[in-house]
Formats: structure tokens, C-alpha cells, sequence
């Protein structure tokens, strides 16, 4: 096909070769995000069911771009996943968390962080190499959780699981992020070293409209509890989900009902806005 002036008209909004254009662009510009300070981390409250306190946060990565304004985390970080940006953008992520971590704490709020990895990182051991490097440093151990995919973990099931039982050896428990969402076979929840499921929003959201969602959040928050693993519903929107999803067994909630996800000085204010 030729090139020339006026074939960026002559493709469609949302073709291919525009999408591609646009893919290329944004991993370009997320270089220069890493060195620029254009990156942060938000976070969001989990609150633990039983006691109504902050069970925990989890930090959701903002790119705020000086021309293109906010870019969604679902817009770029997939992108980074087949490059090898997602190495320095991992550990970009869990240094800023060790700050935030700090930060937090000189204020007196300990609770611990929950950061994604992305899918395809549990191929390699320098992830390994990664965390085992923040948590060497103060304040320590003892702060970091792992929230990954069922389908990150089952691509290569053999070499996850060395690499999953590495992770929780440097003591940080592995938290099974958007469960409901794929394909979840639970049988495979015995076989791997994980702590918590955190049931996928989608499912959550349908609980207080359709009764098989309902059936299917109790019996996984069952059989989970079976397992020894703990449970948290994510995308709780309302008063009513809240309490629903306490009934169904649910151990903790996190959503916009409770908070949004927010800058680390909001999110303070925010923790002594509730007395915890
Ligand atoms: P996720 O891990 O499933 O994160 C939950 C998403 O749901 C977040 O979107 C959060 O802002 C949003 N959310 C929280 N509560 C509610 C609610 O009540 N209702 C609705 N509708 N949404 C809610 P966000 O921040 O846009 O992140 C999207 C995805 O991007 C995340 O999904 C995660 O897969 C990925 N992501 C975000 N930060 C990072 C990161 O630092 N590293 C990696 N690898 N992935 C990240
Ligand atoms: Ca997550
Ligand atoms: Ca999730
Ligand atoms: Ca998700």
C-alpha cells in the first residue's frame, strides 16, 4: 500500500495500524514517564469485615501525562508486558511502594500494601531478585503482598510455582487477583502457595441482582475458607453489596462504596478521618 501524505487519514479510527501507532507511542512515552516523575501510585482501603478497620491498601499505579492528561493503567500496562519495560516499571512499582511504605508509617499507619504484577513476570526469576532487594531494605519485611492473576500463574505452571514458593519464602503472601474472572478452576488453589482469593468485580457486582452470582461468591468464599485462604470482594459499590457480601463470608471488602483509590496524602488523611 502507499505511503504518503494522507494515509494518516485514510486510516480508520481504531484500525490496526492506528492502534499499533498508538501502542508504539505509549511504550515510548512511558519511557521518559519512569525518568520524569510522571508516574505515581494511588491507594485504596480494604476493610476487613470482622473488625471495620483497614485490613490493608492496594496501590494502583496513575500515569499522569503532560499532554495526553491521565492514561489508564488497563491502557499501558499490558502494552509493557510483551517488552522488556516491564522490568523497570515493576521495580519502579515496588520502590515507590517501600517509599509510600515509609511515608506511611512515619504517620503512624502500618498497614500492608498490596501491589499487581503484571502476567509474564512469574517467567523469570528476577522478580525474585526484585522483591527479595525491597524487602531487604528498612523498614523490613512483612508489609508487601502480591496480587497476581489465576492466568498468570497457570501459563507455565511448573516454573510459577518455584517461583510463587520463592516469593512467599522472602515473605510476601501471594493474593490470587480477579478470581471468577477467567476460566478458575479451584482445584488449582490447593496445589499453589497463595493466601488470599480476591473475587473478580465483575461477579461482585452482580450479587445483589442475580442470585447465581450470589451462590457463586458464597460457595467460592466457602471453599476458599476450606483451603485456608482468605477472602475479599472487590468493586463493593453500595451500602447493600457491603452487607451482602458479609453474609456470603466474604473476610474483607474494597471499593467505591468505602473509598476510591487516592494519593498517599489523601489516603492518610483519609485513614485518620475514620480513626482507622
Ligand atoms: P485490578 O488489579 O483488578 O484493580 C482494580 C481496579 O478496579 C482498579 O482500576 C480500581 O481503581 C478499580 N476499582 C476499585 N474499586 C472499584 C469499584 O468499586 N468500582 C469500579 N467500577 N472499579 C473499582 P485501575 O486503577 O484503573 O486499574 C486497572 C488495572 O490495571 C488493575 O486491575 C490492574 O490489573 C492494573 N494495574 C494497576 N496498577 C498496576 C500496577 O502497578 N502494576 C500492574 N502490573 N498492574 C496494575
Ligand atoms: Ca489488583
Ligand atoms: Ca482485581
Ligand atoms: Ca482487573
Amino acid at each position: 500500500r502507499a505511503r504518503g501524505l494522507g494515509t494518516r487519514y485514510a486510516v480508520h479510527e481504531g484500525s490496526p495500524e492506528r492502534e499499533a501507532t498508538r501502542h508504539l507511542q505509549i511504550l515510548t512515552h512511558l519511557r521518559t514517564a519512569l525518568d520524569d516523575d510522571q508516574l505515581s501510585l494511588h491507594y485504596q482501603p480494604k476493610i476487613d469485615l470482622a473488625s471495620g478497620r483497614v485490613s490493608g491498601v492496594e496501590a494502583l499505579m496513575r500515569w499522569q501525562h503532560p499532554e495526553w492528561g491521565n492514561v489508564r493503567p488497563d491502557e499501558f500496562i499490558p502494552l509493557t508486558e510483551q517488552t522488556r519495560l516491564i522490568q523497570p516499571l515493576t521495580e519502579w512499582t515496588l520502590q515507590q511502594a517501600l517509599r509510600d511504605r515509609r511515608f506511611m508509617l512515619q504517620r503512624g499507619i502500618d498497614v500492608p500494601i498490596a501491589v499487581n504484577l503484571s502476567s509474564g513476570l512469574l517467567r523469570s526469576r528476577e522478580i525474585v531478585r526484585m522483591v527479595a532487594q525491597v524487602l531487604s531494605e528498612p523498614p523490613g519485611n512483612g508489609w508487601l503482598q502480591l496480587e497476581l492473576t489465576e492466568t498468570a500463574m497457570m501459563e507455565d505452571p511448573e516454573r510459577s510455582l518455584q517461583i510463587l514458593r520463592e516469593l512467599v519464602e522472602l515473605g510476601a503472601p501471594i493474593h490470587v487477583d480477579d478470581f471468577g474472572a477467567g476460566y478458575s478452576s479451584l482445584g488449582y488453589l490447593q496445589r499453589l502457595p497463595v493466601d488470599t482469593i480476591k473475587i473478580d468485580r465483575v461477579l461482585i457486582q452482580h450479587v445483589d441482582r442475580d442470585a447465581r452470582s450470589a451462590a457463586l461468591t458464597g460457595a467460592a468464599a466457602e471453599f476458599a475458607h476450606v483451603l485456608g485462604l482468605k477472602v475479599i470482594a472487590e468493586g463493593v459499590e453500595t451500602a447493600t453489596l457491603y452487607r451482602q457480601l458479609a453474609d456470603l463470608g466474604c473476610d474483607a471488602v474494597q471499593g467505591y462504596f468505602i473509598a476510591r483509590p487516592m494519593p498517599r496524602t489523601d489516603f492518610i488523611d483519609w485513614f485518620e478521618r475514620q480513626g482507622g
